[in-house]
């Protein structure tokens, strides 16, 4: 069985350890960085990305979090986790951990800015998503290698690059947990190929 962390320095840390447990998966919540030697991949949750970023320097997460994937292990980020995976940040010069090819844009739903929720298809995951959108980014850019999985009125909100995988809405707030175990199948696969 995989063993999959949620970043637990803020955000919606909980319900992603639930959704990771129902997928079939082990989950271990991180606080500490000696603790990500534990784990096979790892869950970047959304919450509040400056905020985030603010604590990741704080408890010295930054380059860890960045040697972490530099050895491969999957990734995934929801909604503000997105926004630290991304490369490039509209009107920000810095991306957070950059290693995804991928430009977002922050809070950048319009009228529909606070929150709302809507059906998506997402290719590979499900025909009929029912995803929960707060404060969303999208992704206004995915590089060349990039999988874009679903769009909502033509904005990115899902894309996969390799071990990267990162999405606008909050799969872990029902219980649909399709996207949670696509995310499972990705670091079962990362894993066996590390031993192959
Ligand atoms: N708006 C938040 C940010 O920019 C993300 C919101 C969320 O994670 N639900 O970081």
């Amino acid at each position: 069985m995989v063993k999959i962390g949620v970043l637990g320095l803020q955000g919606a840390v909980r319900e992603h350890v639930r959704a990771i447990e129902e997928s079939g998966a082990e989950a271990l919540v991180i606080k500490k960085v000696e603790q990500l030697e534990e784990i096979d991949g790892i869950i970047i949750p959304g919450g509040e990305s400056t905020t985030m970023r603010r604590l990741i320097d704080k408890y010295h997460f930054l380059e860890p979090l960045k040697d972490f994937a530099a050895q491969g292990k999957p990734m995934f980020g929801t909604c503000a986790g997105l926004i630290l995976l991304a490369k490039n940040i509209v009107d920000y010069a810095e991306p957070h951990l950059g290693v995804m090819d991928v430009t977002v844009e922050r809070n950048s739903f319009g009228r529909q800015k606070e929150s709302f929720e809507a059906d998506l298809a997402i290719a590979d995951v499900a025909d009929d998503f029912n995803a929960v959108f707060i404060r969303a980014p999208h992704i206004v850019k995915a590089g060349e290698n990039v999988q874009v999985l679903a769009k909502h009125e033509g904005r990115i909100v899902a894309a996969r690059e390799g071990r990267y995988l990162g999405c606008s809405f909050h799969p872990e707030l029902t219980d649909d947990h399709r996207m949670t175990a696509y995310f499972v199948k990705m670091v079962e696969e990362a894993k066996t190929k590390q031993f192959a």
